[in-house]
């Protein structure tokens, strides 16, 4: 085996890393470039993390308004939880900055805190782990990440912290 790569997600301070939009990579390959971003929901090791059912939940509804988003829907490649549960990455096509982002996260988050229904995707054939969806929690962890945080977003929510 090679030897292991450091990679660049763990050398961002999560010490300093506050809550917030960041732009996590973006990558080239000949004309082509993409945007990853992450959405910081919860302050790295300081703030109780989302359990899995509320983050399995905004996948599901994250995924389906982005995918749903007549301007935006083409420029998604994909959108995911992070494994420590702290928040998500999203890949769009295209450069963009992360401030580029706040007004489509902005109608994200309502969208998901606003959520009354069905959850998508909810059916033991569409989904790997069908029981573990529940909207309560879900919707009060994305109302406090809209009003804390994206609604009165500042530089050090946006840029990564040197
Ligand atoms: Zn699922």
């Amino acid at each position: 085996m090679e030897e292991l790569r450091q990679i660049e997600s763990f050398q961002v301070d999560h010490e300093k890393l506050k809550r917030g939009l960041y732009v996590s990579r973006i990558d080239r390959r000949n004309d082509e470039v993409v945007t990853t971003y992450d959405i910081r929901m919860t302050e790295p090791n300081k703030e109780r993390v989302m359990d899995t059912m509320t983050i399995h939940t905004l996948e599901h509804l994250g995924a389906t308004y982005l995918r749903s988003n007549e301007k935006w829907k083409n420029e998604v490649i994909y959108f995911g939880p992070m494994g420590c549960r702290t928040g998500f990455y999203l890949s769009l096509w295209g450069e963009r900055s992360s401030k580029d982002l706040v007004d489509l996260m902005k109608d994200m988050y309502k969208f998901m805190a606003d959520f009354e229904g069905n959850i998508p995707g909810q059916s033991p054939k569409e989904c790997g782990n069908y029981t573990d969806l529940g909207l309560p929690r879900a919707k009060q962890e994305s109302k406090k990440y809209l009003e804390e945080v994206l609604l009165n977003i500042k530089e050090d929510n946006l840029i990564y912290p040197q």
